[in-house]
């Protein structure tokens, strides 16, 4: 491949002030946009596609990208809803991702403040991924204008997290090669305030692994000496791993699902699988916490006289964040702030609040919508972490400089993965955090195009400090293929109901007005009854 000299002699040099002028321009370009990010917001909510079935949200999005001049692939990893969308030429490469995929059951009228589904059952917004690509996009154009008036060299590449809740795809995204040229990683995850870490994030890695046992039907009346149950191995083989638990760490989350318990009772389930889920601190811990659920599964089919076979679903790292991009991106977010909520948006953010139970009290649980930043969110040191939650955004971020833009567009003391966390997210409250994200981003990603020490230093850290003592070591093997035959029954089963209720930008300035909603919807406690 050619390259033009004027691309390899690297980033371009700008004063502080030509590059304030600028970050300036982009929050003005921006704010002009609001309506467009409104859009794709509240577009994406109405789609509510779970993970590895984000199809209509997949094309929507790479249209969009493509208009506007960027080169799309389709399928990377073998995935039919992943892609990337590229823009520019030459380095620095910079990547800029967010998760697309949905919470399933969590279907949930948008700005009413208790439970409402759109439609019953149906998968839902409730974890808040519909307003990460919007925020991605509405930042990256903007920020095209500028490059190309400026003549600022470097390639912007735009990707999905596929199937977060199933940490299905970054592992594969980084074997595959698609992040092997890219310099740096801004990712963006919606949050009730505006904030950025570095370094160990606290949380945990995970491997998500389907145990599935293979034994014999017979008439479980007339004949059920003749049976051999694979129900009888996956309960077997919870309640060991339920005994093994008193004797872990206390860091550990592990949890699991039933996929296959059988058809009904007179026949002996002569199949059935169970799903695991196993978290740790560390990626030894997690493969000792793996290896254990395959002996175990391993026993209760010898208990059962049954055949076990297991395969991995997914996995993650525990994150680890780049500490010289989080302060560069901290300075922004200091420099754009919080959203000014309306008396609206804080009357809904208290009521959902109230909903959930949250004790009473001027606690962030309970007090509506943050209005104090978050300070710069140090690491957390191995010793003093608890565990929690895992992102595969982490295996991304052990290959190259990455960080998570954490981005206000949501209520504070809600569950998670929850029709709770949908009520905002098709709301002025998703708006104007997402705009506000996209302002913190823009002004970052200008940073790193035209600062050659964010990226120097960046590099630095991650070599000399992160991967130091750490080496990445993938989870998943050479020949694991994404398990992209998830969640395909559900969406079959309720996309047909819910095409009816997306989103039509053009007959309707916002989802809430197409649902008839009004902003904000509460309770009515006179006559107790409109709600549920
Ligand atoms: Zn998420």
């Amino acid at each position: 491949m050619l390259v033009m000299p004027s691309q390899v002699s690297a980033q371009t040099k700008m004063t502080p002030a030509k590059i304030d002028a600028l970050k300036t321009e982009l929050t003005k370009e921006i704010d002009k946009q609001q309506k467009f990010t409104q859009e794709m917001v509240d577009m994406v909510f109405s789609f509510g596609e779970l993970g590895f079935q984000e199809v209509e949200t997949s094309k929507y999005l790479t249209d969009i990208l493509q208009k506007n001049g960027f080169v799309i692939e389709q399928g990377i990893s073998g995935v039919p809803t992943a892609w990337t969308a590229k823009w520019g030429s030459g380095k620095p490469i910079i990547a800029v991702g967010s998760d697309i995929d949905c919470i399933p059951k969590a279907s949930q009228k948008p700005g009413v403040s208790y439970h409402d589904p759109i439609i019953e059952g149906a998968p839902g917004h409730g974890e808040g991924h519909n307003s990460g690509q919007p925020l991605n996009i509405t930042a990256v154009l903007a920020l095209k204008k500028i490059m190309e008036r400026e003549k600022i060299p470097g390639t912007i590449m735009l990707w999905p997290g596929v199937a977060e809740e199933q940490l299905g795809t970054k592992a594969y995204y980084v074997r595959d090669g698609y992040f092997k040229d890219v310099d740096a990683c801004i990712f963006t995850h919606v949050a009730n305030n505006m904030s950025v870490s570095y370094g160990d994030a606290g949380n945990n890695g995970m491997v998500s692994a389907l145990f599935s046992f293979e034994g014999q039907a017979s008439h479980a009346g007339a004949a059920p000496w003749r049976g051999k149950s694979a129900l009888d191995a996956v309960e077997l083989t919870n309640i060991a791993w339920n005994y093994h638990r008193e004797h872990m760490e206390t860091t550990q989350r592990s949890h699991y699902v039933i996929k296959d318990g059988g058809d009904q009772p007179n026949v002996v389930p002569s199949k059935a699988s169970v799903w695991y889920y196993f978290r740790e601190r560390t990626y030894p811990k997690i493969m000792q916490m793996y290896k254990d659920g395959i002996k175990i599964a391993e026993g209760a089919a010898q208990m059962t006289d049954t055949k076990m076979t297991y395969e991995v679903l997914g996995s993650a790292w525990p994150g680890h964040f780049n500490q010289p991009m989080a302060e560069a991106m901290y300075e922004n977010i200091k420099a754009v702030g919080l959203p000014k909520w309306t008396e609206a948006d804080q009357t809904l953010a208290k009521a959902a609040q109230k909903e959930m139970g949250n004790p009473e009290g001027a606690t962030v649980e309970s007090n509506g919508l943050a209005t104090t930043l978050s300070p710069l969110a140090k690491p957390t040191a191995t010793s003093s972490s608890g565990g929690g939650g895992s992102d595969d955004i982490a295996d991304i971020s052990w290959n190259l400089p990455t960080i998570v833009l954490r981005y206000p567009a949501n209520i504070p003391g809600l569950p998670g993965h929850h029709w709770a966390n949908a009520i905002a997210m098709a709301t002025p409250i998703a708006h104007k955090g997402v705009t506000a994200g996209a302002k913190v981003e823009a002004m970052t990603l200008l940073d790193l195009f035209v600062k050659p020490e964010v990226i120097k230093n960046a590099k630095t850290y991650f070599t000399d400090v992160q991967t130091k003592d750490v080496k990445y070591t993938p989870i998943i093997s050479k020949t694991d293929k994404p398990a992209i035959h998830l969640n395909e029954k559900i969406m079959q089963e309720f996309r047909p109901e819910m095409k009816k209720y997306y989103y039509d930008p053009a007959k309707y300035p916002t989802y809430l007005e197409q649902l008839g909603i009004k902003y904000p919807t509460l309770r009515d406690t006179k006559t107790e009854g409109t709600g549920k």
